[in-house]
């Protein structure tokens, strides 16, 4: 069966889907398996789980009961075939370029995304002989002719970070459908609760689960879900033959649990993944309150003299408001940016503030502030700065779920003392 939970609504899924109460015990949390191996009655029974006759965990690099679970979980969350989970969302997008692409191979990908993934594109990568064309990220024509013959994925993000700029999906699923390239999003700052990309025509959905779907800032993880609606057979991704002859369907993901995973070593803990199956239940719940604080957060900087300008997707002066609407359904997420001018305002304004932290991360319970020219952005050269839309006097929020009257005084306050 493809899709898991399908009937339920995705708040219900988030709590059952995917999970068959552990039967021995009757415990109701996710069993951690802390075992590196997993024994076996006879020599035979091994043999078969090797030679993929019979399915079972053998390594805990390569799968494990505790990260089957969760990938499970988050397979259905994304209307997925199959998923895997790896140590961090950066080894999660490095699988899934390795396993499309090889040297000579080429990227296309917005620009405006994440900084480790555009270091990884745009600098770690190319040593090992794979070239990113980065288009810029709403321009829809801008993917069409970029891809070419050596093309392996199209790459974008949901909201560009910190640009926040929204691409229209659909459009450039079109185009990736119609050239037969395998479409990735990245969908870790939406979460399936406001958009489950596969609904649009993505192939291979991406998380750093490090964030919204942990929750509460305490581990690291990240996971891939093929979508099922690419057909690996496709003469572009050749290298999957031997996979899809013996797997089908199936191919993408074998090939990553078989080979590039397991090869590079790539594996999540299984103690990570219990903590994110706790901070999961709740992420519907949390979500909301993350769009309503950040929108009116938005709200009361957008009409304030002391801001030279707020972006927020919710709202309607943002340039890509319309995507927005069509794509989240009424929820825009929890980051806002927001200039002041100077490099020297804004640490003013950071330092004056008591309850946001300033750290680099997003998606937590707390409200969380940056300065991305003089931090994650602090490696690119100007023209790629301006084209992540990071400047000098550029402040982003991770907006938490605290009450809204002391966010808004917290900022509120540290602006007047600006
Ligand atoms: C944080 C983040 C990543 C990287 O995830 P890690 O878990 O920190 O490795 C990738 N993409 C986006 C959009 C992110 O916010």
């Amino acid at each position: 069966m493809k899709k898991d939970c399908q009937k339920s609504h995705i708040e219900t899924q988030l709590i059952h889907g995917a999970y068959e109460p552990e039967k021995t015990t009757g415990a109701t949390a996710l069993p951690l398996f802390l075992s590196t191996a997993f024994a076996y009655q006879s020599a035979e029974a091994l043999e078969a789980v090797f030679a993929g006759r019979e399915a079972g965990f053998v390594y805990s690099r390569i799968n494990n009961p505790t990260l089957d679970r969760f990938e499970r979980r988050m397979n259905a969350l994304e209307n997925g075939l199959a998923a895997i989970s790896c140590a961090s969302g950066m080894a999660a997008i490095s699988a899934t370029v390795l396993g499309l692409a090889g040297t000579g191979d080429e990227i296309v990908s917005a620009n405006s995304i994440f900084g480790g993934t555009y270091s990884l594109f745009g600098h770690t990568l190319k040593r090992y002989g794979v070239k990113t064309n980065f288009v810029n990220t709403t321009d829809v024509d801008a993917y069409r002719e970029a891809i070419n013959d050596l093309t392996k994925l199209v790459f974008i993000e949901t909201i560009g970070n910190p640009k926040l700029d929204v691409p229209d999906i659909a459009a450039i699923a079109r185009i990736t459908s119609e050239k037969g390239v395998v479409l990735v999003v990245d969908n870790t700052v939406t979460t399936p609760i406001l958009l489950q990309p596969e609904a649009l025509g993505a192939n291979i959905v991406i998380h750093s689960t490090s964030k919204y779907i942990n929750g509460h800032g305490n581990a690291i993880g990240g996971i891939i879900v093929d979508c099922g609606n690419f057909d690996w057979s496709n003469k572009r991704y050749a290298h999957l033959d031997t996979f899809y002859k013996r797997f089908r369907n199936f191919a993408f993901v074998a090939a990553l649990r078989n080979q590039i995973c397991r090869d590079i070593g790539l594996c999540f803990a299984p103690f990570n993944a219990f903590l994110m199956s706790i901070g999961i239940e709740s992420l519907a719940v949390r979500l909301e309150r993350h769009c309503a604080n950040a929108a009116k957060v938005a709200e009361f900087l957008a009409g304030d003299s002391r801001v030279t300008a707020t972006r927020y997707p919710g709202l309607t002066g943002h340039p890509d408001h319309e995507v927005a609407v069509r794509q989240f359904h009424g929820r825009y997420g929890g980051l806002l940016t927001l200039t002041l001018g100077t490099k020297e305002r804004c640490f003013r304004f950071i330092n004056g503030l008591k309850f946001a932290q300033n750290a680099a991360n997003l998606g937590d319970a707390k409200t969380l502030v940056i300065h991305p020219a003089s931090t994650f952005c602090r490696d690119l050269d100007e023209q790629e700065r301006q084209a992540m839309g990071v400047t000098e006097d550029l402040v982003r929020f991770s907006i938490g779920l605290e009450h809204i009257g002391d966010i808004v005084n917290d900022i509120d306050d540290s602006l007047k003392q600006l």
